[in-house]
């Protein structure tokens, strides 16, 4: 890793794709059913995905919490993971995009286990943190607008049941920026989120160098230090 240089990190990037990023048949098929409806190609990839799922299946409140669902490939990925007793809440700001979600979920078979909200997300949580209570929720995933992460998790903080899981993508960068590029306004405000969840004493973190970066946190459990 001291003389990782620009064609090793491609590399590596490809093996990790190439390795641990295997897509099944229903994965591809919401991947290209998004990408048929003409959604930008920015959901995470797939190796990312098999996280979430990953992830999901170690949470025992199940219902999740998902922020910016574009065409509906990581929330399947969370559903898979909390199996079917779980249930999904999220947000998603294009109507279209929602569109395509719900036609590929449903097509996915899972409709029933999932609601997905249209509007900002800062408009949308006050009302989902009230239906949903405190300490609820097993698992949220932030993935919309980055400079808005921190605001996201105040609504959120308050509904992690203890054990419960904060996952956020993009915390190293996007296609527009990535954490070494000191100008840039989403990646001071990821910086800042990035440093604020490890600085909180109720979570337990991880810094993932897995896509574009993933956060993983854990709320401790009474008693935990
Ligand atoms: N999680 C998805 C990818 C999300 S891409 C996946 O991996 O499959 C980011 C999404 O967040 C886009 O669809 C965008 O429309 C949405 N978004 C951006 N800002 C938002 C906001 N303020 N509120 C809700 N959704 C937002
Ligand atoms: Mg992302």
């Amino acid at each position: 890793m001291d003389d990782m240089t620009a064609g090793r990190w491609r590399y590596t990037q490809a093996y990790l794709a190439e390795v641990f990023g295997v897509e099944d048949e229903a994965a591809r098929g919401i991947r290209l059913g998004s990408e048929r409806a003409g959604l930008d190609p920015i959901a995470v990839r797939a190796d990312a995905a098999r996280l979430l799922t990953l992830l999901a299946r170690t949470t025992a409140a199940r219902t999740a919490v998902e922020v910016g669902t574009l065409g509906g490939y990581s929330a399947w990925h969370i559903l898979r993971g909390l199996g079917p007793d779980g249930r999904l809440i999220t947000i998603e700001r294009d109507p279209r995009a929602a569109e395509v979600a719900r036609e590929n979920l449903a097509h996915a078979g899972i409709a029933d286990r999932v609601r997905v909200e249209v509007g900002r997300a800062l408009d949308v949580l006050p009302r989902v943190a009230a239906e949903l209570g405190a300490r609820s929720v097993g698992l949220v995933f932030l993935d919309a607008d980055k400079s808005e992460y921190a605001a996201y998790w105040g609504h959120l903080r308050p509904l992690l049941a203890e054990g419960g899981l904060l996952v956020a993508d993009n915390v190293l960068g996007t296609g527009r920026w990535w954490i070494d590029d000191e100008a840039y306004p989403g990646r001071v405000a990821i910086d800042a989120f990035n440093r604020a969840i490890t600085a909180d004493p109720e979570l337990e973190v991880a810094g993932l160098l897995v896509g574009q970066g993933v956060l993983v946190a854990r709320r401790r459990r009474a008693g935990e230090r």
